[in-house]
């Protein structure tokens, strides 16, 4: 039997200038809201005047907390959070790329709640959190549709600010705009849209997928994959179109499965080495794709003859995409990799029985012994 089972609760509007035309949403929502966002992207993309247009228009009250940082840090999400409870405010507002969106989703549970900032990744919150809507500025993370708020603990014990997932956390409404990612240089464009690929194929092969997923997965990565082949400079606005609606699609894919071992090994690239996110993951979805296509033939025919390539290509695209620089890990931070992975349940939904000692050869394999 089909299993179509699939939820999801976000009011996607989407489309050119879909601010502009559904500006009385905002009112539905309160009266003062708290806008959370990066130091530049709101303001560069032009994100931030459509929405203090749309606020101003229905005479809603506003303040603004732009400290939020690349990989965003609880610590931050917990003062924002105080300053929304200071200020009385009824909803919370996310503008800027995956960290400002996630940390928003964060934002908008302490602004409602308070309480110990590490029981956010418990889920059961005593108020429910405040109303969110979200406004996208890259086209990568899909976080827009996505339930995950993906933090940097830099709270407790560890010394190094690690990444952790609330898993429960959808907005109220999202604006999908392509227009605000003119602005985005090209190696943010290429690092975003390899992670946009990253969720469309991680989720492909999930053992979490379902019909439902498997087709907004293949939707979004022909998206990429039809961009980056004709990639001849700078990107047109054509391909920005296809990009943001990949990275829609990937976001509904992961809402349903999550994602897979790439993730869970990326992460470590960016918090220790600074890679950027989507690159973070590209590096181990060549292997990725190959042990998908591996165990799954069915699957795989049907997705190779949607991106309509074959993996030996697609796979050197990706590596070409990547750029990593190989780097060399010591014996104790293998170790202390395998005992963060033992607890990873990102390697139980890849396909076969991925294990920590499967990640460890990898390792080896991609940046040498
Ligand atoms: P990002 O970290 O939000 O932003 C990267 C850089 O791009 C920042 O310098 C940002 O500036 C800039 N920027 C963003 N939009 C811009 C625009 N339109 N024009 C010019 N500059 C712009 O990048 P991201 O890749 O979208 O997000 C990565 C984060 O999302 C990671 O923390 C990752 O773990 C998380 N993630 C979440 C999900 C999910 O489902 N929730 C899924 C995958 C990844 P500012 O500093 O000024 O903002
Ligand atoms: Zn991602």
């Amino acid at each position: 039997m089909l299993n179509l089972s699939y939820y999801m609760p976000v009011k996607l509007f989407y489309g050119a200038d879909c601010i502009k035309q559904n500006a009385c949403y905002f009112q539905s929502l309160g009266r003062k809201c708290l806008i959370v966002t990066g130091k530049n992207s709101a303001k560069v993309s032009g994100a931030l005047d459509d929405v203090l247009q749309a606020l101003e228009k229905h005479q809603i009250d506003f303040i603004i907390f732009d400290e939020i940082k690349q990989n965003p840090l609880l610590s931050d999400c917990v003062r924002a959070g105080k300053i929304a409870q200071s200020e009385q405010v009824d909803f919370v507002i996310g503008i800027g790329g995956g960290s400002p969106l996630d940390a928003a989703k964060a934002v908008s549970v302490f602004a409602s709640n308070e309480m110990e900032p590490l029981k956010i990744f418990e889920g059961n919150y005593v108020n429910r959190p405040l109303p969110l809507i979200l406004v996208g500025t890259t086209a990568g993370t899909g976080s827009e549709v996505t339930p995950y708020s993906v933090l940097n603990v830099d709270i407790g014990e560890d010394k190094v600010a690690r990444k952790r997932s609330v898993q429960n956390l959808y907005a109220a409404a999202s604006f999908g705009d392509y227009q605000y990612t003119r602005s985005l240089n090209q190696s943010i464009t290429i690092a975003t849209a390899l992670d946009t690929l990253s969720h469309c194929i991680e989720s492909y092969f999930s053992k979490k997928s379902n019909t439902i997923s498997e087709g907004f997965a293949k939707q979004g990565a022909k998206l990429v994959i039809d961009v980056f082949r004709d990639l001849n400079g700078e990107f047109t606005d054509k391909q920005r179109q296809k990009l943001y609606a990949a990275s829609i699609y990937g976001g509904l894919a992961i809402a349903k499965t999550g994602t897979c071992y790439c993730h869970s090994m990326g992460y470590f690239l960016t918090e220790d080495y600074q890679v950027a996110h989507g690159i973070a993951c590209a590096v181990f979805l060549p292997s990725f794709l190959r042990l998908g296509c591996e165990l799954d033939t069915k699957k795989a025919d049907e997705l190779l003859f949607e991106l309509d390539d074959n993996l030996s290509n697609l796979c050197d695209m990706i590596e070409n995409l990547t750029q990593y620089r190989p780097i060399y890990l010591t014996q104790t931070q293998k170790n202390e990799l395998c005992e963060r992975w033992k607890k990873d349940n990102k390697f139980a939904s890849s396909p076969g029985n991925f294990t920590v000692a499967d990640a460890m050869e990898l390792i080896d394999e991609i940046f040498g012994v």
